[in-house]
C-alpha cells in the first residue's frame, strides 16, 4: 500500500508527520519495482490477482501494487515506473479530492485509467467508515462509486477503506453497491483462499529501506510487522477515532 510520491521539487499534497510518513520518493519506489522484476515477482492490480486460479494446487506468488488517495504523483511518478517494470496496480481514489491542489483532476484520473491501469474507490471525503451511519455510508460508498466511474467511463469494481477503518456494515455496503473486493489495512498475505472483501495490505513506508520491502514482499518478519500494528489497532478501539488520531499527531510532532 503506497500513498503519495515524493517528486523532487514538489510540494507534498499535505505536511504534517503523520503524512509524510507515508510518502516515499520515487527514487526509492522506483528501487523497489525495479528489485520486485529482477527478482521475478508478478506485480499486478487487485482485480489481476482475484483472477488469478492456483496452478496445481499451488499459490502462483505475485505481489499487488496499490496508491490510495489519488495524488498527482500517481500519474506522474507512480504509472511511468509501474510501465517501465511491466505492472499493473490499483490506484484507489478519494472522490472528494479530484481536482484539489495536488490530486488529479478527472481528466489525469481518465489518462490514467486510460493507459491501462485499474482504478478503484477510497471513498468520497476519506471519512472513517465505521463512524457514520447508513446515509454516510451511501454517500461515501455508493455516490463515490458513480463519480470515478462517470470520470473513467468504466466499472469501478474494488474499494479501499480510508484509514483502513472496517466493520461488517461497511463490507455489507460495499457488496450491495457492487463492488467485488474491498481492502483494508491489517497486515496479512493474501492468498486464493482468502475473503475478497477481507483483503489485508501492508503500508510502506517512508522508511522502508529495500532489504525491509524485500523480507516484505518475501512474507519474512511479518509478525514484527503485526505486532506493532496490533498495538496501534488496539489503541484505536480503546481512544477510538478523533482521540487516536489526536494523539498520533502529539506523538509524531
Ligand atoms: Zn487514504
Amino acid at each position: 500500500m503506497y500513498h503519495e510520491l515524493e517528486i523532487p521539487g514538489r510540494p507534498l499534497c499535505r505536511s504534517e508527520a503523520g503524512y509524510s510518513r507515508y510518502v516515499l520518493e520515487e527514487t526509492d519506489f522506483r528501487s523497489q519495482m525495479r528489485w520486485l522484476r529482477q527478482a521475478g515477482w508478478r506485480g499486478m492490480s487487485v482485480g489481476e490477482a482475484l483472477g488469478l486460479a492456483p496452478q496445481n494446487g499451488e499459490q502462483r506468488h505475485g505481489v499487488v501494487v496499490t496508491f490510495d488517495d489519488g495524488c498527482e504523483s500517481d500519474l506522474m511518478a507512480a504509472a511511468p515506473i509501474l510501465k517501465d517494470a511491466g505492472y499493473n496496480a490499483t490506484f484507489y481514489v478519494t472522490g472528494g479530492f479530484l481536482g484539489q491542489r495536488g490530486y488529479m483532476n478527472p481528466n489525469q484520473l481518465h489518462e490514467l485509467s486510460a493507459a491501462g491501469f485499474e482504478i478503484g474507490c477510497h471513498s468520497m471525503t476519506h471519512a472513517y467508515l465505521t463512524d457514520l451511519d447508513e446515509d454516510g455510508l451511501q454517500y461515501e460508498i455508493v455516490q463515490a462509486k458513480a463519480q470515478l466511474e462517470d470520470a473513467v467511463g468504466k466499472a469501478v469494481e474494488h474499494f479501499s477503506c480510508p484509514g483502513g477503518r472496517c466493520d461488517a456494515r461497511v463490507i455489507k455496503a460495499a457488496e450491495s453497491a457492487g463492488y467485488r473486493s474491498l481492502v483494508h489495512s491489517r497486515i496479512q498475505v493474501n492468498t486464493s483462499t482468502t475473503n475478497p472483501f477481507d483483503l489485508g495490505r501492508l503500508a510502506m513506508l517512508r522508511q522502508t529501506e529495500l532489504p525491509a520491502f524485500q523480507e516484505i514482499c518475501r512474507g519474512d518478519g511479518l509478525w514484527k510487522i503485526q505486532l506493532r500494528e496490533g498495538v496501534r489497532s488496539a489503541a484505536k478501539r480503546v481512544l477510538g477515532n478523533p482521540l487516536y488520531d489526536r494523539g498520533r499527531a502529539l506523538l509524531l510532532r
